[in-house]
């Protein structure tokens, strides 16, 4: 190991290395404090040649690498493990803008710029990049690709993966892929980058991709609706679209119990409507400039009984109000205790059966317990979180939860969804993917692993 060591400090250079302890310790603890791994050092090359030799020096010792972005990922995917013999590969000094082409609508990016650093950067140049989450200030695209992210413009515009029109990968053996194209349509063999994306650096190091840019989408309108039931989220989407041409960029569902962790941890925040309701949906309508159609609208869908009240947001202060809510759920969830956290997608049209079901699960199981679910209702996407009971003690809490957590996965299963819609499998929920995706699947992407990392080097025991 030692002459590996001096061997990759010479790779990246004086500012490319630490092993000093303090310096590594944010990049070995996972970030809800889950999993604590070990390592003896972290490179950070700056450039592809150099992420290309150090995987080489590696794997010819038979050193494995865990790539890093912001370390942002829910599911322990970019901790090393506890032996110290993995080499940790931050990618954050790969930070360049590439280019901007404006007549291909592309922009080409190294893997460790920050996410929202590729939104400014597609703005300046007057586009639009819609990936857009919470974490959106630390993490990294390389990582967003990684983990095919998805977040609040998902339903519009897709996820990670539909952003991206080429890649730039380094293989296990050190080989750099060049797939860096900007071609729209390609049908020239089997669609590599895909392999890629939602790997979870199991299968190649991204070190850079070109993603599509979009128009502006101009001028939106925040719209929160106030539902007697999550069903009616449903009906009121295909309604809106209906109404509006398809144009809705956001729809994210809210339970009540969301709004009030919200206004009772989260200061200056005000409950929108006088009233109570048990659920709300917040979306982000795009009318064409049109608002007196939008409003219109709303009031043929109050008059029919969809919804029970309407908050239209006036002005950006108001909107930005408005979406302070839905963005401060989950900070408004740690006050309150330990929760069992359940990122599942479930065909849209059977959202309102698997919370009602789900809900009797919870019942039956853990009647004191507090069910906090939202999510993004075009993708059937919900967080199905469960909330510790007031006063219970939250490790013991998590200890009982995990047969309530399998109960609402084979729920989800047996309705066709997924355990994990969002953060992928990392290690936390590998042995869900053994449980649901069993047989072919798995034994198929065991075969991809082998093919492209026969030493297993690239992030071994995560995912498969
Ligand atoms: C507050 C908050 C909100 C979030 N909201 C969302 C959301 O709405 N939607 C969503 O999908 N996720 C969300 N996440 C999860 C997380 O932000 C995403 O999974 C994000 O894409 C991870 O990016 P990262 O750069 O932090 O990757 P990391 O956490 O560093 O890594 C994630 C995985 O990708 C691998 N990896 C990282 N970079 C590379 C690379 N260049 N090449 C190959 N492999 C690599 C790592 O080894 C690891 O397996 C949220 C997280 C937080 C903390």
């Amino acid at each position: 190991m030692t002459v590996l060591l001096e061997s990759l400090k010479s790779i990246v250079g004086d500012r490319g290395w630490t092993t000093d302890a303090a310096d590594l310790e944010p990049h070995v603890t996972e970030r809800r404090g889950r999993l604590r791994g070990k390592t003896s050092i972290m490179v950070s090359p700056s450039t592809t040649t150099q992420v290309a030799d150090v995987v080489r020096a590696c794997a010819s010792e038979g050193v494995s690498v865990v790539p890093q972005g912001g370390n942002t990922g829910l599911c322990g995917g970019a901790i090393p493990d506890a032996s110290g013999e993995q080499v940790v590969l931050s990618l954050s000094r790969m930070n360049r803008i590439r280019r901007i082409d404006k007549e291909d609508s592309s922009i080409l990016v190294e893997a460790g710029c920050i996410l929202a650093d590729v939104q400014a950067a597609a703005a300046d140049s007057g586009h639009f990049f819609p990936l857009s989450l919470s974490a959106e200030g630390s993490c990294q695209i390389g990582g967003n690709l990684s983990t095919n992210a998805g977040g609040i413009n998902e339903l519009r515009y897709g996820t990670a993966r539909q952003q991206v029109l080429g890649l730039e990968v380094v293989l296990a053996d050190g080989t750099v892929w060049d797939g860096l194209r900007t071609l729209r349509k390609d049908t020239a063999g089997f669609d590599l980058k895909q392999l890629f994306i939602g790997s979870e650096g199991t299968l190649g190091i991204i070190t850079a991709a070109a993603l599509k840019l979009w128009p502006h989408p101009g001028n939106t309108t925040t719209v929160l609706a106030a539902l007697n039931a999550p069903g009616k989220a449903v009906e009121l989407l295909a309604r809106l679209r209906d109404e509006m041409g398809g144009d809705i960029q956001a729809f994210e569902l809210m339970s009540d119990r969301c709004m009030r962790f919200v206004s009772r941890h989260i200061p200056d925040v005000r409950r929108p409507f006088a009233d109570d309701h048990p659920w709300f949906v917040l979306s982000e309508v795009d009318a064409g400039g049109d608002s007196e159609a939008l409003e219109n609208s709303l009031m043929r869908i109050f008059d029919e009984g969809l919804v029970e009240d309407v908050v239209i947001a006036k002005n950006q202060a108001e909107s930005d109000e408005l979406w302070r809510l839905r963005h401060s759920i989950s900070e408004a969830q740690k006050p309150e205790g330990a929760n069992l956290k359940h990122d599942i997608s479930v065909p849209t049209g059977r959202i309102a059966d698997f919370l009602a079901e789900g809900d009797s699960l919870v019942q039956n199981m853990m009647p004191t317990a507090r069910l906090v679910a939202f999510g993004h209702v075009g993708d059937g996407n919900l967080h199905y979180n469960v909330a510790q009971p007031v006063g219970a003690d939250g490790e013991a809490f998590l200890d009982e939860g995990l047969a309530l957590t399998e109960a609402i996965y084979d729920l989800v299963a047996s309705m066709k969804g997924s355990f994990s819609a969002e953060h992928g499998v990392g290690l936390f929920k590998k042995s869900c993917l053994e449980r649901y995706r069993g047989g072919t699947e798995i034994s198929l992407m065991r075969t991809i692993k082998g093919a492209l990392d026969p030493e297993n080097t690239l992030n071994p025991g995560k995912v498969i």
